[in-house]
Order: C-alpha cells, then structure tokens, then sequence
C-alpha cells in the first residue's frame, strides 16, 4: 500500500518524518512486513538518525556543509551541485522492519526528509508491505 505526503521546506533541514511513516504503518493495518520511505527529489533525500537530540541535526548538516561545499569548479548551471552531492550521499530511501503493526526502530532514532535545496515542494513515499 502506497502513501504520498507533502512537505513545504523553508530552510535547509531534517524534517522529522516519524509520525507519518507511524501513521502511514496504522492505516495499512500491517503487522509484519516492511515499510519503505522513498524521496523522488535529487537534491534531497531520506535518512535515519537520533531525534532526541536536535543538536545532532545541527552537526550532521554543518559537517555536510564543511565536507561537500558549492566548488567554482562545479559546472551544473542551476548552481546547486553540493545540494544534489549531499543527495547522493545520503540516499533517497529507508527501509525499516516491521513487527507487531510496529516500526522496528531504536529509542533515539528517527526517519527524517533531509532538504539540501530550499525552499520547495516536497514529496515522499511510505510503501507498506506485508509479509
Ligand atoms: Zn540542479
């Protein structure tokens, strides 16, 4: 079962997406199974990490920024090449187990939308499938 959500980003960020991909997961009605959260955008992306933490956040874009700077040398003329580098970098899918009509996730952890390039319209995808 597919689900599609929108997302209005503003800022360049990690959008905590938990609740939908949980709500997406109850609507199925699956208990067993997995769950795949899908970004159809090159210059964001889909990642799991801490969200208990916002500083985590913080760091995780800082050191991205530092490691894949906009370069003069980059020669795509939209002018975004590190947004669509760190795109790459963090992939446009997860998937997660699921067990008991629950996601199979750590205390800390949570799924975000990682936007590289605002402010846009933005999709993602919560397929549910059954075992
Ligand atoms: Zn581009």
């Amino acid at each position: 079962m597919l689900f599609e959500y929108r997302l209005e980003t503003k800022k360049q960020h990690f959008y905590d997406i938990t609740q939908e991909v949980r709500q997406a997961l109850g609507e199925s009605g699956v208990a067993d199974g997995i769950a795949f959260v899908y970004c159809p955008h090159t210059t964001a992306g889909i990642t799991i990490n801490e969200n208990a933490d916002p500083d985590v956040v913080h760091d995780l874009l800082l050191a991205l920024e530092k490691t894949y700077p906009e370069r003069p040398e980059f020669r795509h003329s939209e002018g975004n090449s590190a947004a669509h580098l760190k795109a790459s970098v963090i992939g446009s899918g997860v998937t997660i187990a699921i067990n008991k009509g629950k996601l199979v996730l750590g205390t800390w952890q949570g799924i975000f939308f990682c936007e590289f390039d605002p402010p846009r319209s933005r999709k993602f995808y919560v397929q549910v499938m059954g075992a």
